[in-house]
């Protein structure tokens, strides 16, 4: 396994270099005739050895969930720390598995932004390859609002949705897509965001878990953050597994927007229907209606932007904070006429 560290940029596939060099890791930025592109991968692999974490050194507490990746465990190395554990199907090619892992470790390990959950360095060494993070302290926003049934006043819910959007506005420059932003993702910790589980995608395609049989499993609340150009590539197939999902920017954007109608109005989009006929609805353009939520029509604008069903008319993470700087942010808090913001606030 130690011969697969040093080769771990020797065997990836030109495009998959390309990637790597092109997401911010070069040294310089002039042109690259040859050669250099090499060296500079070769440094990247040396410096992913810095957040190599001997799995020995973990002290693995109780679980506490499982979802795509495996299973997360509470545990500690230097203080608490949350290890997501990858559950590898083991019938696929090792080399393809764990070179996929070091690609993403090796832009993890570039994310630095309060709104962010602290990459703390990974496993790399078959067969226990690992996350580790930070440890959130305090709840998700998917337990606050579905779980705990829990209203934020329209000042918190702006406040909230904007540092989601600060941390993405940063992922997004780094070259990240999340690709899987959903309130199960960000935590609360003590009223400031925390998002988890960016761009680690390659990797959960690999995992044991997403998959019953032939067919990827669909989890409860994950379609509704899809965008149409996603849901139609599901429509496209029997067999999920084999289909790249057109993850991009403007998809996180989308993701967004169902984020801020959770915020907005403490449910999830479609929740009465069946998968079949979200992916339908969705794919035809069809949007959640907006009528039972009390806002402002601005309110209900910043929605139907980042719902936009062509991707090029979703605005971009900074054009979002804008528009949510500008949104009055006591009116509903004060109105009467709308008991939804008045009822207890989820604030810690
Ligand atoms: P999902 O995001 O779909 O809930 P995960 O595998 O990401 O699935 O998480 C499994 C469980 O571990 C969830 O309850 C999640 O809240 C928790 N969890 C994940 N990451 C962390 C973290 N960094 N700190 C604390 N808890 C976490
Ligand atoms: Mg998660």
């Amino acid at each position: 396994s130690d011969r697969s560290d040093r080769t771990l940029t020797g065997s990836l596939s030109s495009s998959e270099r390309t990637a790597l060099l092109e997401r911010g890791d070069s040294m310089d930025n002039g042109d690259d005739p040859g050669g250099q592109s090499w060296q500079r991968a070769n440094s990247i692999s040396i410096a992913l050895r810095e957040w190599d974490i001997p799995f020995e050194e973990l002290i693995i507490g109780d679980k506490i969930g499982s979802g795509r990746f495996g299973t997360v465990h509470k545990g500690n190395w230097h203080g608490d720390v949350a290890i997501k554990m990858l559950n590898m199907e083991t019938n696929l090619d090792h080399q393809a598995q764990l070179q996929a892992f070091k690609l993403e470790v090796a832009m993890l390990r570039k994310t630095r932004h309060e709104n962010l959950v602290l990459f703390m360095g990974a496993c790399m060494k078959q067969p226990h390859l690992a996350v580790i993070t930070s440890l959130c302290k305090g709840h998700t926003l998917y337990t606050h609002i579905h779980m705990r049934k829990e209203r934020f006043q329209m000042n918190r819910t702006v406040i909230i949705a904007s540092q989601v959007a600060q941390g993405m506005g940063y992922l997004h420059a780094k070259g990240i897509i999340h690709k899987d932003l959903k309130s199960r993702n960000i935590f609360l910790e003590s009223g400031k965001v925390v998002i988890t589980d960016f761009g680690l995608s390659n990797v959960t395609k690999l995992c044991h878990g997403n998959r019953k049989g032939e067919y990827l499993s669909i989890p409860e609340g994950w379609l509704c953050y899809l965008s149409p150009e996603i849901i139609r590539r599901l429509q496209a197939g029997a067999q999920y597994q084999e289909i790249e999902l057109p993850f991009t920017e403007a998809s996180d954007i989308f993701a967004f927007g169902t984020v801020w109608y959770e915020l907005l109005s403490g449910e999830w989009p479609f929740k009465t229907l069946s998968p079949e006929a979200i992916i339908w609805q969705i794919g035809k353009g069809m949007k959640q209606s907006l009528s039972h939520i009390q806002a402002s029509r601005d309110v209900k604008d910043v929605l139907m932007l980042c719902w936009a069903y062509a991707s090029h008319d979703r605005p971009d993470f900074r054009i979002l904070l804008k528009h949510l700087e500008r949104l009055p942010k006591k009116r509903l808090a004060r109105s009467p006429s709308h008991p939804i913001q008045l009822s207890r606030s989820a604030e810690s």
